[in-house]
């Protein structure tokens, strides 16, 4: 199928991305990468009247690191930002997940995270590492941090109005440890379940942990991992594995089984786990 007729704009400072947004609200979208949204118009999905297209918008495209902090603007491609490498390991262990060489050198980290796909890998890397958005309207601008931001399938706590500027990650400190691991069909493909976490481990002992899934609810899932100052072992790895695999609600769909789903949550989580306490050097089990 083809889109519906649409308008099309490139705006060339932000001032005039937002005045275009306010003036259009619910008729208008956002084009960065066009890797969701012009299959999603190709379907019939969405119908937009106008597109907003914020390529040419020179502050979007800006990577910098400050205050511990990683900020990614909302032009930056996923492709760049791999290369570049992040200094936030989980976003670096994840984007090399993210569909494939064609799609991450087009997508966005901001349209990713915007277009809200509950399997999607970025979504929940935000989650897990604490991240947040930084969002412009021509009102004012608000921080939307990753727990707040996603309500549904494709959808976000984002108006109609509002431009994600960019994403903001915490960079990782000297005693971070994280992971992620998903299981799909294919390679490129969406996971079926992905975990990622990221851990602070001093001395041997767990100061902190943060486990979040893709793919098993409508929204990424941040695991209840209670207050878990501990040593760092694989008696740790599985009880919150299994603690995963209970709390879960994963649903039936055309891809598998929920059954299935909760199966790959307590491997994935015990696995990825495993991967991030075990003392340097020693090898993780294998065993499901
Ligand atoms: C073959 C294929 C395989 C794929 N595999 C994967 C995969 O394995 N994992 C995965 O996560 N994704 C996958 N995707 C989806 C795709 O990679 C991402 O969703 C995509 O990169 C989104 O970024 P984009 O810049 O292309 O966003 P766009 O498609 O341009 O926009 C996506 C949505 O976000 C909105 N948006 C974009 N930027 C902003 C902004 N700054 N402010 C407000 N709203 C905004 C748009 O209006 C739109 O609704 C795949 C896509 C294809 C075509």
């Amino acid at each position: 199928m083809k889109p519906a007729p649409f308008d099309y704009a490139r705006p060339s400072t932000l001032d005039e991305a937002l005045g275009l947004l306010a003036g259009h609200g619910a008729s208008a979208r956002v084009l960065a990468g066009g890797q969701s949204l012009l299959p999603q118009m190709a379907l019939r999905q969405v119908r937009p009247r106008l597109l907003v297209d914020v390529n040419r918008v020179p502050e979007l495209g800006t990577r910098t690191t400050a205050d511990g902090e990683l900020r990614l603007g909302a032009t930056v491609r996923q492709a760049a930002a791999l290369r570049a490498g992040s200094g936030a390991g989980l976003l670096d262990a994840a984007l090399p997940w993210v569909g494939n060489p064609g799609t991450r050198s087009r997508g966005t980290l901001v349209g990713s995270l915007c277009a809200a796909d509950p399997a999607a890998e970025l979504p929940t890397v935000l989650l897990a590492t604490g991240g947040s958005l930084e969002v412009r309207s021509a009102a004012g601008s608000r921080t939307v941090a990753a727990a707040e931001l996603y309500r549904g399938p494709g959808r976000t706590a984002l108006a109609p109005d509002e431009l994600v500027v960019a994403a903001t990650f915490p960079l990782d400190a000297a005693d971070t440890r994280s992971a992620w691991l998903e299981f799909g069909h294919r390679p490129g493909d969406l996971p079926l379940v992905g975990v990622g976490v990221v851990a602070q481990v001093r001395d041997g002992l767990v100061d902190g942990v943060r486990v979040a899934c893709a793919g098993v609810h409508d929204v990424p899932w941040s695991v209840p991992v209670g207050d878990l100052p501990g040593a760092a072992d694989r008696g740790l790895a599985r009880e919150v594995a299994e603690a995963a695999a209970r709390e879960c609600s994963p649903a039936d769909d055309h891809r598998t089984t929920a059954a299935h789903r909760r199966v790959l949550v307590r491997t994935l989580v015990r696995r990825a786990l495993e991967q991030v306490l075990r003392p340097d050097g020693e090898e993780a089990t294998d065993a499901a």
